[in-house]
This record gives C-alpha cells, structure tokens and sequence, in this order.
C-alpha cells in the first residue's frame, strides 16, 4: 500500500473534520488541520492567533506568509513520517505549490488528494448547525450528527461543546464565495498530477467515509 500522505478537500462545511476523524483513527496517520492549529492559537491569545483572527472573524483566509510556516514546522516533525492527513490546506494554488516544495525537501510528497464534493447551498444549513467539544474539537451537528449519549462527547466523555463564531451566517456567506473561487484552479492542478479523487459529500456521514475508505483501500 502506498504511504497515506493525504490532502483533504471540501468546501467549508462540506465534511473535512468529521471525515478526518474517521481516517486518522482507522489508518493510525496525523491529522493536521489548519482551522484547528489556529483556533488553538486564538484560544492561547498567542501572537499568531491574535493575527490569523482578524482575517478569520471576516471569513477570509490567512495570509499564506503564515499558513505557509505552520504547515512546515508541522510536516517537519517525526510523527508524521508514516503518514499525515492536511485538512483545509491549500487552500489556493500559492498554498499548493509551496506544498510541493516543502514535501519535496522533506521528502514526504503527497500521494493522494481526497475531494470532498457539496453544493454550496447544503453548506449553509450544515455550518449553521455545527457544534464541537470544547476539550477535543470533534464535531457535531444538532439535526445531522448528535453525540450518541445526549450532552456527551463521543470521543472523549466530556460534556461542554461550543458553536464557532465564524459560523455565524453572515460569515458563512463569505467564507464560502472566498473558498469556491479558489477551489477550482486547485481541483485542476491536483486533476493534472493525477492525485485527485472525488467524493460525493452529499450522503450520509457513513456513506461517505465508505466511499473515502474504498479509495484509500486501494491506493
Ligand atoms: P468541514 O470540516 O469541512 O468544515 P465539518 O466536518 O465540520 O466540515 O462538517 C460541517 C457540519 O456538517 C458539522 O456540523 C457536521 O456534523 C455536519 N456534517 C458533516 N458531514 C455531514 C453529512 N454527510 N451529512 C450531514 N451533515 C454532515
Ligand atoms: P476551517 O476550520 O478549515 O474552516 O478554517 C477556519 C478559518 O481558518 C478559515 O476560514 C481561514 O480564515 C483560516 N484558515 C484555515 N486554513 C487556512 C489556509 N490553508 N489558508 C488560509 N487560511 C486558513
């Protein structure tokens, strides 16, 4: 089997955090998710959390002079040698191109992109309704994707959860004309090395990991 060094895309809300969750604990590799790696740094008030909020409360996208180095410092470190899964990185062809050099001095290339597909108007009533657990960041949806114990985190037992801010409609809105207009060129570049595989994302959470695990079964 080929080295699962994975990038998964997906417009907000199309999928990417609920599917991660799934993959990394079947396929024992690190999931590295951009959004996270700066909610932890807005949480902690850190330097870079103060900046990426700015550009984060308005929907947009964190300047890729930052983005960049997160992603490197990450993909540097040991536990990702067997194995790693980026989620909302890139984001736009800057991104993708500045991955490719860094994976190339690593030498830890990617082999597979994962495309995580949902119209855009099923995105709004799904970012509407997600909730996340305050201590380990999975996931939930209040009509999709209820913790199976009601108020208990399934993955780690505990019982606070919080909406995101940037779910807040207006942003939601913008957030998804910003990350529609970029995905397309990026689409065709992943098409191009033949990385690309597409997932109907509009399916039960179940139907579509089995879709993503068929993909990854085979590579
Ligand atoms: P992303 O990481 O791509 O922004 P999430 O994984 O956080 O998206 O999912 C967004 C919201 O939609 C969450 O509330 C999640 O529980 C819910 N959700 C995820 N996948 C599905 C699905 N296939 N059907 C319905 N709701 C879903
Ligand atoms: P996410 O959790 O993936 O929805 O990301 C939340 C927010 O973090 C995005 O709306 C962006 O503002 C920022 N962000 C996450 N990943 C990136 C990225 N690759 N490039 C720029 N900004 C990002």
């Amino acid at each position: 089997m080929t080295k699962l060094n994975l990038v998964l895309m997906g417009l907000p809300g199309a999928g990417k955090g609920t599917q991660a969750q799934r993959i990394v604990e079947d396929f024992k590799i690190q999931h590295i998710s951009t959004g996270d790696i700066f909610r932890e740094a807005m949480k902690n008030e850190t330097k870079m959390g103060v900046e990426a909020k700015g550009f984060i409360d308005k929907g947009e996208l964190v300047p890729d002079s930052v983005t960049n180095g997160i992603v490197e410092d990450r993909l540097s470190m040991d536990d990702v040698n067997d194995g790693y899964m980026l989620d909302g990185f890139p984001r736009n062809l800057d991104q993708a191109k500045a991955l490719d050099e860094m994976t190339g001095r690593l030498n830890k290339p990617v082999t597979a992109v994962i495309n995580i597909h949902v119209d855009p108007e099923v995105l709004i009533a799904r970012l509407s309704g997600r909730f996340i657990c305050k201590n380990c960041g999975a996931t939930y949806h209040k009509l999709y994707n209820r913790p199976k114990v009601e108020g208990t985190c399934d993955v780690c037992g505990h019982h606070e959860f919080y909406q995101r801010e940037d779910d807040k409609p207006e942003t939601v809105k913008n957030r998804i004309a910003v990350n529609t207009k970029l995905n397309t060129p990026l689409i065709d570049y992943y098409e191009d090395k033949h990385l690309l595989y597409n997932i109907n994302g509009d399916q039960d959470i179940d139907d579509v990991y089995s879709e993503i695990q068929k993909v990854l079964k085979a590579l």
